[in-house]
């Protein structure tokens, strides 16, 4: 971006000199963090725009869709790390010229902040809100098949074909009790791979606030023995809670669709709920 060209001073410079300078490579730095985060933000535009014609072009073939949107999501991943290097190679050994390693930790964590908080938390969040309209948008065109007219081969009796079983089936006409099988068509085959992504869409609520309290609690510092534990057990039982209610939204969510796992919601939802325990179990020992 030609941003950070290297000048290298020629006379001594008072102490008011070597601030100004300082204060103009912070400058330069916030305006490049701006930079980059505008840019992000329109790529993310583009992106929804981008993928969800794709799939409305390639037939909604879902396939080249999710591949598109694999190759976006690295770009933007890598523009988050561009944060990082940029700083390494080019604003740090500048800044270096006028202030102490310590003097500019804070301009580093800028950049984290922006990689990790705002850039990686947010790429997380959009694919959940991306893969959701994509596979709702292929959902509603893939579930018209099963308003097709299916009938008996015996009699041409028209049957009725379940909408909630996305697999071959069987169907026994009431008029001559022959037992025809369905055999749904590839898009309605798919479906089946589709409803975690709904769901997951539809619990982005529960899974907004299951991200904000689980920053909540790696904000607080690192727990140590002998330290009064009541915080941090504050703040796990407010991440429990919400990673509960965000999984119990998604497994809900996904029993409409698909009404033989109503049964088992409650341990899916342990199963996730695994890891957590173990790391409490481990880092606070708990
Ligand atoms: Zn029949």
């Amino acid at each position: 971006m030609g941003f950070f060209s290297k000048k290298t001073p020629k006379t001594p410079k008072t102490p008011k000199e070597e601030n100004l300078e300082f204060l103009a490579l912070v400058e330069k730095w916030d305006g490049f963090l701006a930079k980059i985060k505008t840019r992000f933000f329109e790529s993310l535009v583009n992106a929804e725009e981008a993928l969800l014609d794709n799939l409305e072009e390639s037939d909604y073939d879902i396939n080249p869709t999710m591949t598109a949107w694999h190759g976006i999501k690295a770009q933007l991943m890598a523009l988050g790390n561009k944060v990082d290097s940029t700083f390494d190679e080019k604003v740090k050994p500048q800044m270096l010229q006028h202030k102490e390693h310590y003097d500019i930790l804070d301009q580093a964590a800028k950049g984290t902040f922006l990689r990790e908080k705002i850039i990686f938390n947010n790429i997380e969040r959009f694919e959940i809100v991306l893969e959701g309209k994509v596979s709702t948008k292929f959902y509603n065109h893939a579930v018209s098949f099963l308003n097709e007219e299916f009938n008996c081969t015996q009699c041409s009796a028209k049957l009725q074909v379940r909408k909630d079983i996305f697999r071959p089936h069987y169907v026994s006409c009431d008029y001559c009790n022959t037992v025809n099988t369905f055999t749904p068509n590839d898009k309605i085959s798919q479906i089946r791979w589709v409803v975690d992504n709904i769901a997951k869409y539809k619990a982005i609520n529960e899974w907004d606030e299951k991200l904000k309290v689980e920053n909540e609690r790696s904000e607080l510092r690192s727990w140590s023995e002998n330290e009064d534990i009541t915080p941090y057990k504050i703040a796990l039982k407010k991440q429990e809670d919400a990673s509960r209610t965000f999984w119990f939204k998604y497994f809900t969510e996904r029993s409409e669709y698909l009404p033989e796992y109503q049964e088992t919601i409650e341990h899916d939802i342990d199963v996730k709920m695994k890891w957590f325990y173990e790391m409490r179990k481990r880092e606070y020992n708990y």
